[in-house]
């Protein structure tokens, strides 16, 4: 049943290519030998959250002097990429000192490489929190999930750490600016694609009215194999009706 990625052992990686980012280098701010989420989502491509949390304790994050030496390291040496990107194995959000790497990160790439956007995927759980929601303005492209507008949905796609609430979620994607929200819709025993979760997803979307909306489904290994892909064609009609539904750029992406 456990069919996934290994976690990243190194603090940036790649650079990758991505159609949504073009040429990206990961950064990694989380532990090597562990990963610390405040979700547990069904199709996580790095498997089952081992620190499921939202207030991290005891864990052994990457001290943030070597998280900007590896930075700088990567910039002087993949000056030509397009974005820096914050993922990694867990929600990076968790890093007690994120706001304080973000903000000398973003020192590094303005002397550095000024042409390179700063990125972030995160959950979103966080994003409620002032010192967090700060933070997010510093990223020229904050990229934050959600795959679900109702909390039994919620319940079932990302299994929340205790203290997470769809609330929270929602307060802090609506305070955050030029925000593009990422959703990952899948379908099998767990759905976040029937007609329920879909209004509900929708009226949220049109409740937050981000800048742009990109959908997906699962293209990796995932941990549980009940996980379902949603093909192409129905990612793009879910995209087109959401469009037409509330005025937000709602764009499909499968690879
Ligand atoms: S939020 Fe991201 S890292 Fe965390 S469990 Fe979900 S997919 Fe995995």
């Amino acid at each position: 049943m456990v069919n996934v990625l290994p976690l990243e052992t190194t603090l940036t990686y790649g650079p990758l290519f991505s159609r949504r980012l073009g040429r990206s280098l990961g950064v990694n701010v989380l532990p090597f030998n562990c990963k610390v989420c405040s979700f547990d989502c069904l199709y996580c491509h790095y498997g089952r959250t081992t620190m499921h949390t939202v207030s991290p304790e005891g864990v052994a994050f990457p001290d943030v002097a070597v998280v900007l030496q590896a930075i700088e390291t990567a910039l002087r040496r993949y000056p030509y990429v397009d974005a820096l990107t914050f993922s990694g194995n867990g929600e990076p959000t968790l890093h007690p000192h994120f706001p304080a790497i973000v903000a000398a990160a973003r020192r590094l790439r303005d002397a550095l490489a000024p042409h390179v956007k700063l990125a972030l995927f995160s959950n979103a759980t966080t994003a409620h929190l002032p010192h967090i929601q700060e933070s997010l303005g510093d990223f020229d492209l904050p990229i934050l999930k959600l795959d679900a507008g109702d909390p039994a949905t919620l319940a079932q796609v990302n299994r929340p750490a205790a203290g997470v609430t769809l609330e929270d979620i929602l307060t802090g994607l609506k305070a955050t600016s030029h925000l593009i929200v990422q959703s990952v819709l899948i379908d099998g025993k767990v759905s976040n694609i029937t007609a329920e979760a879909l209004e509900t997803w929708a009226a949220a979307l049109d409740a937050i009215r981000p800048a742009a909306v990109q959908i997906y489904s699962t293209d990796y290994p995932v941990p549980d194999a009940g996980v379902e892909r949603v093909p192409p064609y129905i990612l793009k009609r879910i995209a087109s009706d959401v469009t037409k539904r509330t005025g937000i750029n709602v764009e499909a992406f499968w690879w």
